[in-house]
């Protein structure tokens, strides 16, 4: 159910993965009026918020959401929101009728002063309602291999604020307790004291050869594991660099991530992989490698601009009907050409062919059957127009439109869809190329070639996409830089300049994405022997791997 008026939802956003959020809150933030969040929210959260809604982030410190499509709101001009202006904002924004989130990481009511927020509303008189998020603390351990409870091992966990206020007398921890305390200890906001928490345990009795963990940004990208003992902890976290978030995790469980850890074990964990492809078509291999363990740094080079609303897209969805082959030669194009035969008020149907039938193609076999063979009725036959596809991908695609391409070339280049077009009678026909403004001619020359009546329609535009500098950065200590078309090589090359993370493997889609690459005297060193991005990924597993 969509988030009501008036109501205030205290919504937990979970430890960082995207995907550990729960299917109520993301039914929440995509029906919020406004959405009130903090700075530890997963890469991408607030993805499906309502165009008109309103966010407004009051976290401790100043931060932009580089994730985010649009400026942030009327509190994000870097100064930090105080716990009760918060209140204040949550309680005027129910009063005026609107839906609320408040958005926090982890669970609300684990340190997340969900409680304090809910008695204030409560207060105030506004209806509110809790919605649980994945705590850090059972979190971060699991993507450690670290279970906060074993049948051997700890029969109880404890969560525990390590960052007590020193001089919170009344309220200080009971030190002797939780030296006693027969289960596993999870410290949150554990890293600055680390040291003279373990020294207070230590001193109040706890052992310590007692295996201990820290675990930095747990379920995010880059996660980091040190294990150690309560002892010698607090010099490991230090020689590491461990910073916050982590979590402090402390009992004889943490030895069972010898056997348990996975997160390690995906054959891409730790290394840092950079996407150049346009953001609309880079989640796919950004999830999949993620899913293999990658850090992904996504820095698209390109953005498509469409261009259906040109005359000469207009002209050829009018005789849609009227082409006996029409060659998709993206992915891209083939959205682009169902939206604009939707612009004009068509579907699939359309390409069913209102042509005269002149002669029969088959695929195959390139024999055409004799015409007005004897017997057979006068009546015009009509006959569908061939669609042929670059690749599997534009296939894919347009299927997903409905249409199951007749011709599909197994190698994804125009050179590999002209040998596969051998066969079909082209001569005289009215043939329709669709693709991308800049790209060779390879194919129309080829048809045009063989008495072919082409009609070439750019259906969109490849344009620079200026790299953000966070991505910049983070892609200079990348391993592998992935790119999947010679437009994304040149538009990364130039826009980058001297900030091309230079020390990083290239893997290249296929041989014309390898010589733009090697035009700017860089160095392949993995090209993909099915020219897709399945292709491509299986040549990047196989490198990382040697
Ligand atoms: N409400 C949150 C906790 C907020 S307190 C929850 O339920 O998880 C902030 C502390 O949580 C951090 O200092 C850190 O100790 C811990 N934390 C939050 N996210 C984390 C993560 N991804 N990895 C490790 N620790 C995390």
């Amino acid at each position: 159910m969509s988030a009501l008026a008036g109501v205030v939802y205290l919504v937990g956003a979970g430890p960082g993965d995207p995907g550990l959020m729960t299917a109520r809150s993301l039914e929440l933030i995509a029906s919020a009026d406004a959405i009130f969040h903090d700075r530890l929210i997963p890469p991408g959260a607030l993805d499906g918020v309502r165009e008109d809604a309103e966010l407004i982030y009051v976290g401790k410190a100043p931060r932009d959401v580089p994730s985010l499509r649009r400026p942030m709101g009327a509190l994000s001009n870097g100064t930090s929101v105080g716990q009760g202006e918060i209140h204040e904002r949550l309680i005027e924004a129910a009063r005026a009728g609107k839906s609320v989130v408040r958005l926090k990481g982890g669970d609300p009511f684990v340190f997340g002063r969900g409680g304090e927020e809910g008695e204030a509303l409560r207060e105030a008189g506004i209806e509110f309602e809790v919605v649980p998020g994945v705590t850090a603390g059972v979190a971060a351990s699991a993507y450690a291999g670290i279970p906060v409870t074993h049948r051997d091992d700890a029969s109880a966990v404890a969560f525990v604020t390590g960052h007590e206020d020193p001089d919170k007398e009344e309220t200080a921890l009971d030190w002797e307790a939780l030296a006693k305390f027969p289960g596993t200890l999870v410290f949150y906001m554990g890293v600055k004291r680390l040291g003279d928490n373990a020294a207070a345990l230590i001193a109040a009795g706890r052992d310590p050869s007692e295996p201990a963990a820290a675990v930095e940004r747990g379920t995010m990208a880059g996660q980091r594991t040190v294990v150690a003992t309560l002892g010698t902890l607090a010099e490991a976290v230090e020689r590491e660099g461990i910073g916050a978030p982590a979590l402090i995790v402390v009992g004889p469980v943490v030895e069972r991530r010898e056997t348990l850890a996975w997160l390690e074990r995906r054959p891409l964990y730790g290394r840092r992989i950079v996407v150049t492809r346009a953001r609309a078509q880079a989640s796919g291999l950004a999830a999949t490698l993620r899913s293999l363990g990658a850090e992904v740094v996504e820095l698209p080079a390109i953005r498509i601009e469409p261009r259906i609303e040109s005359e000469e897209a207009r002209r050829a969805v009018e005789r849609i009907g009227e082409y006996a082959l029409i060659c998709v030669t993206s992915a891209n194009g083939a959205h682009l050409l169902f939206e604009a035969l939707a612009n004009a008020g068509l579907d699939a149907r359309a390409l069913g062919g209102t042509r005269e039938k002149k002669q029969v193609r088959e695929v195959g076999t390139g024999a055409a059957e004799p015409e007005g063979q004897e017997g057979q009725a006068a009546a015009p036959t009509q006959t569908a127009t061939i669609i042929a596809a670059i690749g599997p991908g534009t296939a894919r695609a347009l299927a997903a439109h409905g249409i199951a391409a007749d011709v599909v070339p197994e190698r994804f280049v125009a050179e590999a869809l002209v040998e596969a077009l051998a066969s079909v009678e082209v001569e005289g026909q009215q043939v329709l190329v669709a693709r991308a403004a800049e790209a060779r001619d390879v194919l129309p020359d080829a048809l045009r070639e063989r008495g072919a009546e082409v009609d070439v329609v750019s259906l969109y535009e490849t344009v620079r996409e200026e790299p953000a500098p966070e991505a910049v950065e983070a892609a200079q200590t990348a391993d592998y830089v992935t790119f999947t078309s010679s437009s994304t090589v040149r538009n990364l090359a130039e826009a980058l300049g001297d900030r091309f993370p230079a020390n990083a493997r290239i893997v290249s889609i296929g041989p014309i994405t390898s010589e733009a690459v090697l035009a700017l005297g860089l160095e392949v060193a993995v090209e993909a022997e099915r020219h897709d991005v399945d292709g491509l990924l299986a040549a990047l597993l196989a490198d990382a791997a040697a």
